[in-house]
């Protein structure tokens, strides 16, 4: 195998799966799609099937990587939950894997980690000290490196600020409404910039706060954002909000951590025409003019292997 690794990244629509060399290449990446109705053992299966197909062509695998949304239990390979996935429950899915695939080594961790490990290794956090990313996908994610290491917390779940409120008194004053989150809460990050986030102002704005109607077609955020392009107001007020709370979360880790560097990846990472400017509108306002100066936001270019790539980070971490 020459030190090549298997990266699985199980994501809120799909799971990606990877074979992934030391320098980052991808030899060929599968897909299999997954829905919110999925039982643990219908997720078993899909990895199952990915697995073996794989090990066809690369009999001598060893090292397996696998991201996956949170809470999990990196210490004893589980699945807790997952806000997308809602009927995921406590699914040991090392055990599992263990059981089938005696001569590979597996790794678990939360897919935000995974994605900084990714940008550590293969990104753009390569040689920086202390960086934050920050993933924009179905939830939104975040990882933390400090000195040069990934900062897990006790079981693995440090760092998610999809989950942390991200709503003040700026966007309180544009009568701009709250959504529940999946979690429970309100107000979270999540509920704004994520991609669902992002889908549900937009409806809740083009039809007058109405929310969609029945038969009616509801847009994806990739809709939106091409609606953005013709300038439309209410995608544009869309990915103000989605920019605005952004800013406030980046504001508080730049305060917080004296960050080098906040990458921003994931596929609505891809619309930061309409998200940049907020941004550091907010970021000027929220921190100290000193500690901003040393901190760039980068936007990666939404590339469709990191998630696979941040996966088989896990195993060159420790490899
Ligand atoms: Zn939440």
């Amino acid at each position: 195998m020459n030190g090549k690794v298997l990266g699985i990244d199980l994501g809120g629509t799909s799971i990606k799966a990877g074979i992934v060399s030391q320098t980052g290449k991808i030899d060929h990446i599968t897909r299999k799609p997954v829905v919110s109705s999925m039982t643990n053992d219908e997720i078993l299966k899909s990895f199952y099937e990915i697995i073996d197909n794989f090990l066809l062509n690369y009999p001598d695998l060893r090292n397996a990587g696998i991201g996956s949304p949170g809470p999990i239990d990196i210490e004893k390979g589980i699945i807790k939950k997952s806000a997308n996935l809602r009927k995921i429950k406590n699914l040991k899915i090392i055990e599992n894997l263990k059981k089938r695939y005696k001569k590979i080594d597996f790794y678990l961790d939360n897919d935000a980690s995974c994605a900084a490990l990714g940008e550590k290794y293969f990104g753009l956090g390569k040689g920086v000290e202390d960086f934050a990313v920050i993933t924009l996908g179905t939830g939104v994610g975040g990882g933390l490196v400090i000195n040069d290491k990934l900062f897990r917390g006790y079981k693995g779940n440090a760092f998610e600020i999809g989950h942390l409120p991200a709503y003040n008194k700026d966007l309180f004053e544009k009568n701009i409404p709250l959504f529940q989150c999946g979690c429970g809460l309100t107000g979270c990050l999540e509920t704004m910039a994520s991609a669902t986030g992002v889908e549900k102002y937009f409806s809740y704005f083009s039809t007058g706060g109405l929310g969609p109607k029945k038969n009616k077609k509801t847009f994806s955020a990739f809709e939106i954002y091409q609606t953005a392009k013709k300038k439309d107001k209410y995608a544009l007020k869309t990915f103000e909000i989605a920019g605005v709370s952004l800013g406030l979360m980046i504001s508080n880790l730049i305060t917080l951590l004296n960050l080098r560097l906040i990458i921003i990846t994931g596929g609505m990472s891809s619309a930061s025409k309409y998200l940049e400017s907020h941004i550091n509108k907010t970021v000027e306002k929220y921190t100290f003019k000193e500690v901003k100066k040393i901190c760039k936001i980068k936007f990666t270019k939404g590339d469709e292997g990191s998630g696979i790539k941040g996966a088989a980070a896990l195993c060159f971490e420790r490899l």
